[in-house]
């Protein structure tokens, strides 16, 4: 049974989709705007972006460097507090109204410095799923990094350094038990093994540039070794000069692994 088949049924067996809907039924839908922003639509049209970073992200495409154009979103999720996953966090949840979900300490940065209210963020931690709509599963798991959030004044542009709680990676699953992990920016890490055991997930997007996160060598080791997902995104490569990692790297470093390596263009579109 194919994928899109497989949603359809599943899908109609949990009531948000009739079967006679079947025909135009989706797998989900990934955006990728370079680096580690993603806009996720599930089959049953729920849109979910995590580390919204495209206005001053120099691998967006020019066209999509418009807030508005990101459309509808139901939940934005942080994984940590570094710029290049945060730089529009706000304005998104303004435009848009979605949700916002981040470790429960740097939402608490967020609410103190009167950037978001609390109403508009979901507060949580690692490995309590939660459930923020109708058919999809939010889990955060561990990353190995740093997170803190610096605040630059507009006009003396002095730089305040704020408290951004421990960085997390996601685990995504939509209404047809599709499983996305999101890796945020990350070390390997042994514990890699339990997010294969516990949550399977059958998309991994890791981070492959080196110097702040994974190069392509160690993140071949977490796929061949830990998480052995059956398809992989690599992101976080290329952005700035420092994340020399690149995919053709990261396919000779897995060398006979299954596993399949889904390699995008910043602004590029696709069906999972
Ligand atoms: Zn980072």
């Amino acid at each position: 049974m194919d994928r899109v088949t497989k949603t359809c049924l599943s899908l109609a067996l949990t009531g948000i989709l009739t079967l006679g809907a079947m025909a135009g039924a989706q797998a989900a839908d990934l955006l990728w705007y370079g680096q580690a922003a993603v806009r996720i639509t599930s089959p049953a049209g729920t849109v979910i972006v995590i580390d919204p970073f495209i206005l001053k992200n120099p691998k967006t495409p020019e066209a999509l460097k418009d807030l508005s154009k990101v459309g509808k979103v139901d939940l934005i999720l942080v994984t940590h507090g570094h710029f290049d996953h945060t730089a529009d966090v706000v304005e998104l949840a303004k435009i848009t109204g979605a949700k916002v979900g981040m470790n429960a300490d740097m939402g608490s940065t967020y609410a103190a410095l009167g950037w978001l209210t609390q109403d508009q963020m979901i507060r949580f931690n690692k490995s309590g799923p939660i459930k923020p709509m109708d058919g999809i599963t939010v889990t955060m798991v561990h990353a190995e990094h740093s997170s803190s959030l610096t605040e630059t004044d507009p006009t003396t542009k002095k730089k305040t350094v704020h408290p951004g709680g421990e960085p997390v990676g996601y685990i995504v699953e939509l209404e047809d038990g599709f499983k996305i992990y999101h890796a945020g920016d990350t070390g390997v890490f042994s514990d890699m093994r339990l997010i294969d055991e516990i949550y399977k997930p059958d998309l991994a997007l890791l981070p492959i540039g080196g110097h702040f996160t994974m190069d392509p060598a160690h993140a071949a080791y977490a796929v061949r070794e830990l998480l052995k997902t059956p398809t992989v995104m690599p992101i976080h490569y290329g952005t700035f000069g420092l994340l020399k990692g690149t995919p053709a790297q990261f396919k000779a470093a897995l060398g006979d692994a299954k596993t399949e390596v889904v390699v995008m263009q910043p602004g590029e579109e696709r069906k999972f």
